[in-house]
C-alpha cells in the first residue's frame, strides 16, 4: 500500500498529542533502572525526537539516504539499489548472542535484522536476507513492538542490523515505543556506508554506532561492494561523525555498553580488507582507545566463490598478522574475543 507523507504526517501529529511520558511511569522506571536513560529519551523529553522523525520520512521522497542516492520517491513504491520498499522489510527479530560480549550481557543482544541492503558486497554472509530480500514487510507499529518484546524478555539494548534504508522507519518505531516504555541502548550496526548529513539526523537518538570498516582501498571496494569504490572515503567520514557524536565506548558496572563507538573490521584473504591502513587511521584519526574489533571469521559465501583472491578462508597467520598490526600502531582497546583468538592461534603457532 503506498503511503503518502501527508498520512504520515498526520499519523505523527497523532501520536505527538498523545501524553509519551506519564510521570508516574517515569519516576517510578527511572527509580528502577537507576540514573542512566537512552539518548532517544531524553531528545524526546526535549521536544525533539518527532521533528527528527519528520525529517526523516520526508528523505523517502527523493531517497538520499544512502551515498547511492537514488533520488526515488518511496513513499510512491519506486525502488532504488537497495530494492527496498518504504515500509521496512524484517527477516528476524530475537536476542543475539553471537555479537560483542558487552552487548550480549547475560540476555542477549535484542537484535533485528533487516532486509535489502546499500551496500551488496558480494562476499555477503547474509545474502539471503540483504541480497534477496527474503524477509515480512512489517509497518512500523509492529517493528516497534518487536523492540518492546526484545526489551521484555531481557535483552540488553536494541540491535538494528543493516538499518541504513530503514533509518526513518526506524526512527517512527522508535518514538512509538518509548511511549511504550522503551529504555535499553539503540545500536546502529550499519556497513559503514553512509552520509554524513544523514547520520546528523540520528544525533542524540543513538546511543552506540556499530559500524563496519570493511576496506580501505577504492578498488577493492568497488570489485567487492557493487560500485562503492567510494566506500573508504565515505566510511572514514562517517565513522569520524559517529564519534563526534557518542565518543569513545563506555560499559556500565555490569560491563554492558550504554554509549560510544565500536568499529567492526574483517580481515580478509590476501589483505584485502586493508587492516594496516585501517588500524594506522584508526590511531591518528580517531584514538588510539577506540574500542576496534578484528574479526577472524571471513568465509566464502555468496558470490565470493568467482574472486579467486576472496575465495578462501583467512590464514592464522593473517589474522595474527593483523593482530601484530593493531598493536604497532598502539590501539588499546581491542574486543576480547579478537584477543582471545589471538592468544590461541599464537599457542598453536
Ligand atoms: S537507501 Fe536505497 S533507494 Fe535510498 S539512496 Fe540508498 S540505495 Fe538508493
Amino acid at each position: 500500500m503506498e503511503i503518502t507523507r501527508r498520512d504520515f504526517i498526520k499519523r505523527s501529529v497523532i501520536l505527538s498529542c498523545l501524553p509519551i511520558f506519564s510521570p508516574i511511569t517515569l519516576h517510578a522506571k527511572a527509580k528502577e533502572r537507576g540514573p542512566w536513560l537512552p539518548a532517544y529519551y531524553r531528545l524526546e523529553k526535549e521536544g525533539k525526537l518527532d521533528l527528527k522523525v519528520e525529517e526523516a520520512y520526508a528523505i523517502f521522497e527523493n531517497c538520499m539516504l544512502c551515498p547511492r542516492q537514488c533520488g526515488v520517491n518511496r513513499l510512491k513504491g519506486e525502488k532504488g539499489f537497495c530494492r527496498a520498499p518504504a515500509r521496512p522489510v524484517i527477516f528476524s527479530s530475537h536476542p543475539h548472542f553471537g555479537e560483542e560480549i558487552s552487548l550480549v550481557g547475560r540476555n542477549g543482544s535484542g537484535t533485528i535484522f533487516f532486509s535489502n541492503c546499500n551496500l551488496r558486497c558480494v562476499f555477503c554472509q547474509n545474502w539471503p536476507i540483504s541480497h534477496k530480500g527474503k524477509g515480512k514487510e512489517v509497518k512500523d507499529e509492529d517493528l516497534a513492538n518487536m523492540m518492546i518484546r526484545l526489551q521484555r524478555i531481557g535483552c540488553h539494548n536494541i540491535n538494528v542490523v543493516t538499518p541504513t534504508h530503514v533509518m526513518p522507519n526506524i526512527l517512527n518505531a522508535v518514538r512509538i515505543a518509548l511511549k511504550k516504555g522503551l529504555r535499553v541502548p539503540l545500536v546502529y550496526n550499519t556497513s559503514g556506508y553512509e552520509r554524513i548529513e544523514i547520520l546528523k539526523i540520528l544525533d542524540g537518538i543513538m546511543d552506540i554506532y556499530l559500524p563496519d570498516m570493511k576496506y580501505t582501498d577504492a578498488g577493492h571496494a568497488g570489485k567487492y561492494s557493487s560500485g562503492a569504490s567510494d566506500y573508504p572515503g565515505v566510511a572514514k567520514q562517517a565513522i569520524m561523525e559517529m564519534n563526534r557524536q557518542v565518543g569513545e565506548y563506555t560499559t556500565d558496572n555490569r560491563g554492558i555498553a550504554i554509549r560510544g563507538l565500536m568499529i567492526r573490521h574483517l580481515v580478509m584473504p590476501n589483505r584485502v580488507a586493508g587492516t594496516e591502513e585501517f588500524v594506522r587511521w584508526v590511531a591518528e584519526s580517531l584514538s588510539k582507545s577506540t574500542y576496534v574489533n578484528i574479526m577472524p571469521q571471513y568465509r566464502v559465501e555468496y558470490m565470493a566463490f568467482d574472486y579467486p583472491e576472496i575465495a578462501r578462508g583467512i590464514t592464522m597467520q593473517e589474522f595474527l598478522e593483523a593482530m601484530e598490526w593493531a598493536k604497532k600502531y598502539g590501539l588499546t582497546n581491542l574486543d576480547p574475543h579478537s584477543v582471545s583468538v589471538r592468544n590461541f592461534y599464537r599457542q598453536r603457532l
